[in-house]
């Protein structure tokens, strides 16, 4: 792994962790379907599961109910739960019928769920078989969205890691940025990166089959979500390498990615204060303009998307925030360890006791807890402001342009609570 070179001494990165293993509150990994099924335009997402999984998906997603959609899921009966039926043969007529019906599908996506994993139902055996019979028009691939012991952006990192074996080979040194954002951000990223002269630039997951990027030893990649370990995992396997900075939010993250990237591709100071001056002046100011209302106010994060840390980094350092605690489902170093390295926090704890957490929550009364939304709505009725985790993945918010909606998205619930206030009083 390429060490960054460009980080201040100091943060949590070697601060003791406060783990916990009790109940947790978070979605499953079906979600990441939702933003998935955006970005592969030619791809297909089948949830072997039960209806509460078609419940989640239709409410989480239910625009698509007015266009051909691009996921769906193949619902197990209590006779399959029961072991009565060979799930096996209906999964293969279900699939036959969607590709004859659909022939825009070039990658098929089987996608497990609790109930497919609790009766252990084999989907890479599926999606082997599958791949044989319908090759080479479609390629079926397999992983887990299951809510059983992982959280809701889990779901994007075992997605990309299922696509990362069958990935072409090539010696080319080429940058891999990994990671599924919205056209508009990626293109940003790209642009940034074409006027650095830094290429040639791939994407996985890409937007069609037909473009899905090579991989080989001297593949350099660059991770945009620090959810994707298991993913960094599988192209580390294939002899890619990682370049390892901050995750590109706020000016400072941004600044700090390219500049990793840049410092890895031989990009001299000059282009690079050329390239990135104005952008980083740009959002500087907007951030500035939203983060009036953050400065010296206090924030807590429960345990939820797996950005927690990045993300505090940004509050802390760009908005002036202090973190009383940060939360975070996993902690890998590996990928976090250089925002950790900015970041000050009275306490960073990993995993979830959602009852211990909630104690030490209200004792410490932060002006802003960020938090899933079955505990948004409880907290706020105790008096404290809350804003959804969820938002944070839906909303563009990587990169310079985005940088001052960023710090919007923190400083809008304090807003409205003041401007609440005012009207109550
Ligand atoms: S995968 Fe599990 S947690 Fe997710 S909707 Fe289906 S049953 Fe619920």
């Amino acid at each position: 792994m390429n060490k960054p070179t460009h980080i201040e001494a100091g943060g949590c990165r070697e601060a003791p962790i406060l783990k916990e293993r009790g109940q947790r509150e978070v979605f499953c990994g079906l979600t990441g379907i939702i933003w998935l099924h955006r970005k592969m335009q030619d791809a297909f997402f089948l949830v072997v599961g039960s209806r509460t999984c078609a419940h989640l998906l239709q409410s989480a997603a239910g625009v698509m109910i007015f266009a051909e959609p691009r996921f769906g899921t193949a619902i197990m009966e209590e006779k399959d739960l029961a072991g009565l039926a060979d799930a096996h043969e209906e999964l293969d007529r279900e699939v036959a019928r969607l590709l004859e019906r659909r022939p825009d599908i070039k990658q098929l996506f089987l996608v497990g769920s609790c109930p497919s994993e609790v009766i252990k139902i084999d989907l890479g055996r599926a999606a082997e078989r599958l791949t044989q019979i319908h090759a080479p028009h479609v390629r079926v691939l397999n992983y887990s969205g299951s809510g059983i012991e992982t959280t809701f952006t889990q779901g994007e990192d075992a997605c990309l890691e299922s696509m990362v074996p069958v990935l072409p080979e090539t010696d080319a040194r080429e940058l891999l940025l990994v990671g599924a954002l919205p056209d508009v951000v990626e293109d940003q990223a790209l642009s940034l990166l074409d006027a650095l002269g830094v290429g040639p630039v791939r994407v996985l997951p890409a937007g069609r089959a037909d473009g899905m990027p090579h991989v080989g030893p001297n593949t350099k990649f660059a991770l945009l979500q620090p959810f994707l370990g298991e993913t960094a995992s599988a192209l580390s396997r294939r002899g890619a390498t990682q370049i390892e900075a901050p995750f590109p939010f706020g000016e400072e993250g941004t600044t700090m990615w390219l500049r990793a990237i840049a410092d890895e591709f031989g990009v001299d100071a000059e282009t690079f204060e050329r390239v990135t001056a104005a952008p980083r002046a740009r959002a500087r100011k907007a951030i500035a303009a939203q983060s009036e209302g953050l400065n010296g106010k206090s924030i807590f994060f429960f345990p939820d998307s797996q950005l927690e840390i990045p993300l505090a980094r940004f509050l802390t350092r760009e908005c002036g925030m202090q973190a009383i605690e940060v939360g975070a489902p996993y902690i890998h170093k590996g990928l976090v360890g250089p925002d950790m390295d900015m970041l000050e926090v009275g306490t960073v704890s990993e995993g979830q006791d959602v009852d211990l957490q909630l104690d030490r929550c209200r004792a410490a009364k932060p002006d802003l807890t960020v938090c899933g939304l079955g505990l948004a709505n409880p907290l706020e009725a105790e008096g404290l402001t809350t804003k959804w985790a969820i938002e944070l993945v839906f909303t563009p918010v990587h990169f310079y342009e985005q940088a001052g909606d960023l710090a919007g998205l923190f400083s809008r619930p304090l807003r409205r609570k003041a401007k609440l206030q005012v009207v109550a009083e």
